[in-house]
């Protein structure tokens, strides 16, 4: 059946059944504790004096947000957010997020094609991103990368890494810093950006990998971002990475509405909820959260060139 579509439509369908497929994957995560049980405190009721915190990579555009995307973004406000950065994961998406960066004053945008979406890039598509980025407050070539937990096949694999490729050349002529996704992938990552993405400059967002490899990458350049998973009983090891990393090179985000951290596992994560990920972030390196937050925001404002009112 699926030979008979062209290849827009199949690329459309096949894009909706990963998303269906993410988003039942994100429902049937398991809570490692129940929101509520204990009277957690929401983060916008913690009070912000002093804090400014910004989440630099979510995803505000689609449905998820529909109903309450205003409250959502006051909510953030009201925990200390003071800006977020919004990443199209598809040209559909990146439309979207320019549209949101120019209606509100928090909101910052990227616009790039997500390796799950990949398909064969054409100069059009160059251009149509190109001229994204002279809108306003478009700020980076983002989310590209490489995905090689959802994509299995060899052929797929090769046009993620096509596409990731010609996204940085476009960012490097843009001289714009770009966002990049890597979920199994780490070895084909590392070999692009040290050959054609050597002169690219931005974030590894959620980074998933070992310390060597954040030794690697901090030597080339790259900040790293962290997200939920950080507060995560099985962690792994990005407790160690973050307590290790310099000061200068770490974001913190949610990647929302995906990555909730606790006790919002599994439910439909926020930019307000990137402080729950700061505040464990500043606990682990022995930091408060005003000094660690300040750090972050001053960090996220030089890779991406954020003016924020703070
Ligand atoms: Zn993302």
């Amino acid at each position: 059946m699926a030979e008979t579509l062209d290849p827009g439509a199949r690329a459309a369908a096949e894009q909706k059944a990963r998303k269906a497929a993410r988003d039942a994957a994100r429902k049937n995560e398991a809570s490692d504790e129940p929101v509520g049980k204990k009277g957690i405190v929401p983060p916008w009721e913690r009070g912000a004096e002093g804090i400014a915190l910004v989440d630099t990579h979510a995803h505000i555009d689609g449905e998820d947000f529909e109903a309450d995307r205003e409250e959502t973004l006051s909510r953030a406000k009201r925990a200390g957010v003071v800006a977020v950065v919004t990443f199209g994961d598809t040209m559909e998406a990146s439309a979207r997020v320019v549209k949101l960066a120019a209606s509100y004053e928090p909101v910052f945008a990227g616009v790039g094609v997500h390796p799950e979406n990949a398909f064969p890039f054409t100069r059009e598509d160059d251009d149509r991103l190109a001229a994204w980025t002279k809108e306003k407050d478009v700020v980076a070539i983002g989310e590209i990368g490489l995905d090689y937990y959802w994509e299995k096949d060899e052929d797929k694999r090769a046009m993620q890494r096509k596409m990731f490729v010609r996204q940085l050349a476009l960012a490097r002529d843009l001289d714009l810093p770009v966002c990049i996704h890597d979920r199994e992938a780490h070895g084909d990552l590392m070999t692009i950006l040290k050959t054609e993405g050597r002169k690219n400059r931005g974030v590894i967002h959620c980074f998933s990998g070992s310390w060597e490899m954040a030794k690697e990458l901090l030597k080339l350049g790259w900040l790293l971002g962290f997200d939920g998973p950080l507060t995560y009983k099985n962690a792994a090891k990005l407790p160690e990475i973050i307590e290790k990393a310099p000061a200068d090179r770490i974001l913190v985000e949610t990647d929302c509405p995906y990555l909730s951290p606790l006790p919002y596992r599994g439910k439909r994560n926020e930019p307000a909820y990137v402080r729950i990920t700061a505040e464990r972030a500043a606990e682990i390196r022995g930091e408060s959260l005003a000094d660690f937050a300040a750090q972050t925001t001053k960090n996220a404002c030089e890779i991406y060139g954020l003016k924020v009112g703070i």
